[in-house]
């Protein structure tokens, strides 16, 4: 009897033990409390059926959301050096990012796809936020210039999905040089005139993402999304599965759009066709103002620019 319980009980309880806690899988809504199935959340797009909380949603998805289906394909990152800095706290940053990779099933924090939204050309950069809470690092700063220079080979839009806690402190200065050079990438875009739209989700904690927004041709933010400066303690914010709050300074959806600072609140059931309706004008062969007819309700005039006219 020795061998059923020393290796056929084990085996079997490896093989089962997954399956059932994944099956028994709860997830409890931050903003209202309620507990929901995983299996009706990822069916909703992981939107609180009760109060309509959006919550993370992995970069994957967002592929399947925004890009017309059997149109787009991943593209691979150029890497960047992992562990520049050779970098250790409670644990070594090189098993963080394994860890990270095997949880979130991304080789890094953005994931890039190319394909078509409506039936015209796009470049989607989405952050993975399982990966390390999709923390801002070196790859990161890759993987958007990669994005944008592809966008540019295409002459397709850029479409940059924003969701970050903020900075990844174990690359260090490698994480903030790549503002400037996402700033240089996204201004080849502009002078040829290809579009370039920020969708930001909940919570966009990076300084980076701000000035984004100065060089999008059009932001639109989910419900409740959140931007603002870093959390306090990165590490903690790296080992805390839901979100942090940050500092002082945060701003969400709703004032963002009073301020002026972004153009739309869409359900995140609704980018889709509301990037669609952006870039159908944005691409438009025609020269003169016209005006978006968001599918969500409401219309804005703009010129081809992106500015407002
Ligand atoms: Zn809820």
């Amino acid at each position: 009897m020795s061998w059923l319980t020393n290796f056929v009980g084990p085996t079997l309880k490896r093989w089962i033990a997954p399956r059932v806690l994944r099956e028994a899988q709860w997830v409890t809504c931050p903003k209202c409390g309620a507990t929901i199935f995983h299996r009706d959340l990822d069916a909703n797009w992981r939107i609180c059926p009760h109060c309509d909380h959006h919550l993370t949603l992995p970069a994957a998805r967002r592929f399947d959301l925004m890009l017309d289906a059997d149109s787009w394909a991943r593209i691979e990152i150029p890497g960047a050096t992992a562990d520049p800095l050779k970098f250790r706290d409670a644990r070594r940053y090189a098993d963080r990012l394994k860890e990270a990779a095997a949880q979130s099933r991304e080789a890094e924090a953005v994931a890039v796809a190319h394909g078509r939204v409506d039936g015209m050309g796009a470049v989607l950069a989405a952050f993975e936020p399982q990966f390390l809470c999709g923390t801002f690092g070196a790859a990161a700063g890759e993987a958007i210039v990669a994005a944008a220079e592809l966008a540019l080979l295409q002459d397709a839009a850029l479409i940059l999905v924003a969701c970050s806690q903020g900075p990844r402190i174990q690359d260090g200065a490698f994480a903030l040089m790549q503002g400037p050079r996402i700033a240089l990438a996204l201004r080849k875009l502009a002078e040829r005139a290809l579009p370039f739209i920020v969708v930001l989700a909940d919570p966009a904690f990076d300084p980076v993402f701000g000035g984004l927004l100065r060089q999008a041709d059009a932001t639109i933010a989910e419900p409740g999304a959140r931007l603002g400066p870093p959390p306090a303690d990165p590490f903690a914010a790296m080992d805390t599965p839901e979100f942090l709050a940050p500092r002082g300074g945060v701003a969400d959806a709703a004032r963002l759009l009073a301020e002026g600072r972004i153009d739309r609140i869409a359900d995140r059931r609704d980018l889709k066709a509301e990037i669609a309706a952006v870039l159908s004008v944005l691409r438009s062969p025609f020269p003169s103002a016209t005006v978006i007819d968001y599918p969500g309700g409401g219309a804005k005039r703009i010129d081809q620019s992106g500015a407002d006219a």
